[in-house]
């Protein structure tokens, strides 16, 4: 579990940073650190490009809409990882832990893939259901992990479920006022929405 949220935060970090300079550099390293990758990191511009490669194809694993289509995506996926699943410590340096990718030491991208699809593969397999999803807010890049149980999550964070209620409430009175105005102002289904909202 822990792997899939370092998945949804390195995948939301390298949208944001679109760059490869040294800022992008930095804040993909502090999530690294944040979960558990110990310095020195010897993370480059180089690195910064396959690291946005794997995000944008793990992506793919939130944008699906059903458990079938995320397996379907988690599949081409596995079929393209280097390496036999395996567990590691780094000789004693960390924890045991499985790896996927061609080398305990492999380059940065090919690690972020093969880690997070195993991460999401056994979070699929867990749950039966996908991962997660995107953010529904439309000016949000963002990807979530789905909660375990309870409603169905929709937005990435409070802030952008926030964001966007304000906004529907805001089109919902604007559609209100321009269907008075139209009507002559008489019981208007906007105006009664947006008081309940
Ligand atoms: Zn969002």
């Amino acid at each position: 579990m822990d792997t899939a949220r370092r998945t949804v935060a390195l995948i939301n970090v390298l949208c944001e940073q679109r760059g490869v300079g040294a800022d992008a550099v930095k804040a993909v390293g502090e999530v690294l650190v944040e979960y558990g990758e110990l310095e020195p990191l010897g993370l480059g511009e180089g690195d910064l490009e396959e690291l946005r490669a794997a995000a944008l194809l793990l992506r793919e694993v939130f944008a699906a809409s059903d458990v079938d289509s995320a397996a379907a995506v988690l599949n081409g996926l596995l079929g393209g990882v280097q390496g036999r699943l395996r567990l590691t410590s780094h000789e004693g340096a960390v924890g045991w832990h499985p790896h996927l990718d061609s080398d305990d030491e492999a380059p940065w991208g090919e690690w972020f893939l093969a880690s997070s699809v195993l991460a999401l593969t056994v979070l699929l397999w867990d749950r039966q259901a996908p991962p997660g999803g995107l953010c529904a807010s439309p000016s949000c890049p963002h990807v979530y992990l789905a909660h375990g149980s309870g409603p169905e999550r929709r937005y990435c964070s409070r802030r952008c479920a926030t964001r966007e209620r304000v906004a529907a409430h805001r089109r919902a009175r604007g559609g209100a006022h321009s269907e008075e105005a139209r009507s002559g102002g008489a019981h208007s289904e906007g105006a009664r929405s947006d008081g309940r909202a």
